[in-house]
């Protein structure tokens, strides 16, 4: 049975099963198993628990015109992983073997999403170090575990430009620290921010870089663009700055649909310049869960400043978007791969 995901908020509706599979060292990653989604029995001193030795991905899977189910990007996401897990001293799991696990989970699944397109399946594999033991060392032995989520993709759409804070009072990630690596650290080390960001009546924070606090690097947990001077603009990526797939796609695409786009750093007095004499049209984040977000404004201390309400840029970007993940356009880079 399908299940009813409409109007519900991102992340709310799971799926009912799980899978897990575990690498101790003798055996690498192996022995996957398909279980009902339930509460996991930990050893209390489990690894990562305590020192946070831990990795995650989160791709989708969309509805396509014959009504068969396909991931969109999923070996990047796969390579994805095996970054985070390297920088976190975890052994990371093949490309391939990724994506058979995603795809044995995702057709399990299948009959509990809907039929209509404007709902996907969300899935978050999760790797974690299971030791249980106080120390701190890498783990020896590591968990997998997938579960995913039914997405409202029209509710989604439907979601309000957001008001953003700007500070130089946190900092998300430091030169050769995680900030690129996909990791439930960031997250926590973020939560402070987010709740300042709340107080202050904004949805989200932009990040500035560690040193100068100067230099624009993301939005909350998106990847962050502008459009100036009609040119759309977004920070390089460094190790600072996390690789985002949607990222990766709005560029490709934009260059598809002939639009100007340039890939340097932008500095905040840019942004607040090129806002007061009007040049900065549209701000945009970007990720698989949100999709593509416009920017309605920044707080900078007692100022809101806020940008105009006509999003074409975004509205355009988004439209393409779906049509690649939804198969409604050739996939002539082989973007999809068949559940
Ligand atoms: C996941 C994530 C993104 C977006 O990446 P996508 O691959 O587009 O989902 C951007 N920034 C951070 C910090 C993230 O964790």
């Amino acid at each position: 049975m399908a299940l009813q995901a409409a109007g519900k908020p991102f992340g709310t509706v799971f799926t009912p099963a799980m899978l897990t599979a575990s690498y101790a060292p003798q055996d690498g990653w192996g022995g996957a198993v398909l279980q009902p989604r339930g509460a996991l029995r930990l050893d209390p001193a489990t690894m990562a628990l305590h020192y946070g030795q831990t990795a995650f991905e989160g791709l989708m899977a969309y509805r396509q015109p014959d009504g068969r189910l396909a991931f969109f990007r999923a070996r990047d996401y796969a390579s994805r992983l095996i970054h985070s897990c390297s920088r976190m001293a975890i052994p990371p799991i093949l490309e391939t073997h990724s994506i058979e696990l995603w795809r044995q989970f995702a057709r399990h699944e299948l009959p509990h999403l809907p039929e209509s397109s404007d709902f996907a399946l969300y899935l978050r594999p999760l790797v974690f170090g299971c030791d249980a033991a106080f120390g701190d060392r890498p783990s020896t032995c590591y968990q997998l575990l997938v579960q995913g989520v039914v997405v409202d993709l029209a509710e989604r759409a439907r979601q309000r430009p957001l008001e953003v804070l700007i500070t130089d009072q946190f900092v998300r990630a430091a030169p050769s620290g995680v900030g690129a690596a996909k990791v439930p650290g960031n997250y926590g080390a973020a939560m402070l921010a987010r709740q300042a960001a709340r107080d202050a009546g904004c949805d989200q924070v932009l990040w500035l870089d560690a040193g100068r606090r100067r230099w624009v690097e993301e939005l909350g947990s998106m990847n962050v663009a502008f459009v100036i001077s009609e040119v759309l603009v977004t920070p390089p990526l460094t190790d600072t700055i996390l690789a985002g797939v949607t990222r990766q796609t709005v560029l490709t695409l934009a260059a598809e649909a002939g639009l100007e786009f340039e890939e340097r750093p932008i500095a905040l007095e840019e942004i607040t310049a090129a806002m007061s004499w009007k040049g900065l049209t549209e701000a945009i984040g970007c990720g698989t869960a949100a999709g593509l977000v416009s920017i309605g404004a920044f707080h900078i201390g007692e100022r809101r400043l806020s940008l105009p309400a006509a999003t074409p840029v975004a509205d355009r970007l988004r439209g393409l978007l779906r049509d690649h993940q939804g198969g409604r356009i050739e996939d002539s880079r082989g973007w999809l791969t068949a559940v």
